[in-house]
């Protein structure tokens, strides 16, 4: 009932002016059903948008390589993993991988994007690190000026655990292989009661922020915008939002877009984490 009381004007001159909207206020905006408020709500958002992001359209050519789907997790939503033995599980060798990205480049992308599933198998000398590290240089060092986005915040999770490292040790070294940034994935929905229906075995939202803002330290960019602080204020247990490039269930951008849209006050990235981005 509150959210019927508000009124759209001010919601939409507060959220023009920059503020962040409470949860109440989304709500009464979605549940407009006059077709000339709903125009209203339409122009406000594109005026939000333009002010954030202007009008130029980036676009960048990229290859999703997911090096397995075996994975030791269970997420309810998860269409993608398998266990070992199953007859479409698959684990890429590094040839494989390398002639995915090959042939990527040859259709002109200018970035992998780079993620599977927890696989406790996928180790050298009994260590995940270094098989991620060598996964990386294996593409890196073929191709140099490709843009490697790779492995999510749960992933390094995965790895700091199997190896008992920090998240920064973890970071770093995958940084200084090659990753030029990490996904956002692994966010779904970034609520821990929820996450304990769907994806009990995955990280919480504090683990996962945790990653992000560690990763933010080291210099190297996520999709995600935000500090823990922000997402504290902004009640982030109200907002559902999802980010799912390992999957492919979602275009990348469309994880900021949610964002964008949800009660947290997180900005559109106005540049491309990568700079060969084509407009
Ligand atoms: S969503 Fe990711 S972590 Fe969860 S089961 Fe699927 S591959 Fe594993």
């Amino acid at each position: 009932m509150l959210a019927q009381l508000l009124s759209i004007p001010k919601i939409l001159d507060k959220s023009l002016s920059g503020a962040a909207l409470t949860v109440q206020e989304g709500v009464a905006l979605l549940r407009q059903q006059d077709s000339q408020v709903i125009q209203d709500i339409r122009q406000a958002a594109d005026e939000l948008r333009r002010s954030l992001a202007g009008n130029t359209v980036t676009y960048v050519v990229n290859r999703n390589i997911n090096f397995t789907n075996i994975c030791e997790q269970h997420c309810g939503f998860c269409a993608f993993r398998r266990d070992e033995g199953d007859a479409d599980a698959y684990w890429l060798t590094q040839q494989q991988m390398l002639e995915k990205a090959t042939d990527a480049v040859s259709l002109g992308a200018t970035e992998i994007c780079m993620q599977g599933g927890l696989h406790p198998g996928a180790k050298l000398e009994g260590k995940s690190l270094p098989y991620y590290v060598k996964l990386v240089e294996s593409l890196h060092s073929r191709f140099p000026d490709l843009h490697l986005h790779a492995f999510s915040p749960q992933e390094v999770q995965f790895i700091a655990r199997e190896d008992g490292l920090t998240y920064t040790k973890v970071i770093a070294a995958l940084q200084t292989a090659g990753v030029q940034s990490m996904p956002g994935t692994a966010a779904e929905v970034l609520n821990d009661d929820i996450r304990r229906v769907l994806c009990p075995e995955k990280i919480n939202t504090a683990t996962w922020l945790e990653i992000v803002e560690t990763a933010h330290q080291l210099n190297m960019p996520t999709p995600v915008r935000c500090s823990r602080d922000i997402l504290r204020r902004q009640n982030i247990k109200s907002s559902i939002w999802s980010i799912c490039d390992r999957c492919n269930s979602a275009p990348r951008n469309a994880g900021i877009l949610a964002l964008q849209n949800s009660s947290c006050s997180l900005t559109l990235a106005k540049t491309p984490l990568n700079p060969s981005a084509k407009k």
